[in-house]
């Protein structure tokens, strides 16, 4: 088979993405009405679009805004909230990103990479808090951290605990090691170009294999040459104008489209930079305020309404209930960033400091006071539902047909195995509100049946 060779050049066009941000910059309200009422649609924006909104400054408009993206979350994701764990399985690394805990010349960090044995351990106490996916991530070292080490973890992992997916965030690889990670039966891999921005991307990244851009923002293609179907992207916000980021990230998602004839990535994640012990930056490069973070995940909700947006503990609580509103979709709790971080509660091990620390019980009480639904659910790709397929309910707002009733039956699963008596008495209230929300009264009735199978005894139920 040949594979298709693609250059970064195609990719991005940064005078286009400067030009925009120009043009755009100041505000009209009709303009403005207009594009809102194209969002309120929910079939994403064209790129001037995107550049408007991401310019805006007036508060009445923010809120409209904000007020726009919480309508298109709901319509497309409904009241779901997935939630993940990160699992470091090493923090050894021969790049060095200046902003980064676990680059190679930081001589203070207690280097740790983690055995199969270790690894399983770390998946049995995050199993123990009632997860069921994970995002495993490790450092990039051709010796500690090569395709062999991120595939015997994921097979150990699913073979010794109940844990139903698990996600990759790793370095780059040939396609080759992409169709060995998807063998090794892998969800999502992803991977964040951290800064579009090649000037800034150079001086970021002065060492190793990362500091090529192209290799980076191809890493993509290759997974999906490889077989992975549903991969995640994002820049590492801070680093560079954010406007410029978010533009060129919708760059990116385009481009990729079309290469894919239509399977967009399943997932953005906005990581935020965070001060790291060890980093070898003087400050946050482009700081960003909470409102211009919220700004950005409305503006991505609105851009591409079918994509996943992820957030991580990096922000601190109250931040993170309100974004909850504007178009997450998928949040972590209960993080550590240290390899052995949740076993042996290892302290000089991070790769940046986190801000959100409440545990995934705590988060899930949250969750269901603000009326919406945890949901461990893993089945789109255990059925099958990836890719193509994926995009073809998600791009028409099917998908929420299985998330809600899959929503209800994993929550019950965690409710009944982990959850305390007052998380118990909320989740079954929010069960029981979610179940009416289920137009299809076939589908409600085969859901309350499993209800009732999993008050039995059986575990692991989805559609
Ligand atoms: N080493 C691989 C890589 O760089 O792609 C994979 C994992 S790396 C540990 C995961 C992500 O952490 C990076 O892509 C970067 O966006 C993020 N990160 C690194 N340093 C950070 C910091 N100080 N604050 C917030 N996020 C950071
Ligand atoms: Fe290594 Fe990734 Fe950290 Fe860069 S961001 S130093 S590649 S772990």
């Amino acid at each position: 088979m040949k594979y298709l060779q693609i250059n970064d050049a195609e990719i991005i066009n940064e005078r286009l993405i400067e030009e925009l941000i120009e043009k755009t910059k100041s505000f009209d309200r009709i303009r403005f009405n207009e594009i809102i009422e194209k969002a309120k649609k929910a079939k994403g924006l064209e790129l001037e679009e995107v550049a408007f909104l991401i310019n805006i400054e007036d508060p009445e408009a923010l809120e409209e805004l904000f007020e726009v993206a919480r309508e298109v979350k709901l319509s497309i994701y409904g009241k779901r909230v997935v939630f993940f764990v990160p699992l470091y399985t090493s923090n050894e690394c021969t790049n060095n990103c200046l902003y980064c805990g676990y680059r190679h010349d930081n001589k203070i960090l207690h280097r740790k990479t983690l055995t199969t044995e270790d690894i399983i351990k770390e998946a049995k106490a995050i199993e123990s808090q009632g997860h069921k996916r994970i995002l495993l991530v490790c450092g990039e070292d051709p010796n500690k951290t090569s395709i062999g080490h991120i595939t015997s973890a994921v097979e150990a992992i699913y073979k010794n605990c109940d844990i139903r997916r698990i996600n990759v965030n790793a370095a780059p690889m040939s396609i080759d090691e992409f169709k060995m990670l998807k063998e090794s039966g892998i969800g999502t891999y992803q991977i964040f170009q951290e800064t579009y921005h090649r000037e800034t991307y150079k001086k970021m990244h002065p060492q190793g294999q990362k500091a090529n851009y192209n290799k980076r923002i191809t890493a993509i293609y290759n997974a999906y040459q490889g077989g992975i179907d549903d991969v995640g992207i994002g820049p590492l916000l801070g680093l560079y104008d954010y406007r410029f980021d978010v533009l060129a990230t919708l760059m990116h998602i385009r481009h990729f489209d079309n290469f894919t004839g239509g399977v967009g990535p399943h997932t953005i994640s906005v990581p935020r930079l965070k001060y790291a012990e060890g980093w070898a930056l003087d400050g946050i490069p482009y700081p960003i305020s909470d409102l211009d973070f919220m700004k950005i995940v409305a503006v991505f909700r609105l851009a591409v309404p079918y994509t996943g947006i992820i957030l991580s503990t990096r922000e601190a609580p109250d931040l993170r209930d309100k974004l909850l509103d504007l178009g997450v979709s998928q949040i972590s709790a209960g993080s550590s960033t240290s390899p052995g971080g949740y076993k042996e509660k290892e302290e000089h091990a991070n790769q940046f400091e986190l801000a959100d620390h409440r545990n995934l019980i705590q988060m899930m009480n949250v969750i269901c006071e603000k009326g919406y639904i945890p949901s461990f659910c893993t089945a789109c790709y255990r059925r099958e539902r990836t890719g193509h397929k994926f995009m073809e309910f998600a791009k028409e707002g099917e998908i929420h047909e299985f998330c809600q009733p899959n929503a209800i039956l994993t929550f019950k699963e965690v409710l009944l195995d982990y959850g305390t008596d007052e998380l118990k008495k909320k989740g079954e209230e929010i069960i029981k509100k979610a179940l009416d929300e289920i137009d299809n009264i076939k589908l409600k009735e085969e859901t309350i049946k499993r209800i009732k199978e999993l008050e039995q005894g059986k575990r692991d139920l989805y559609f």
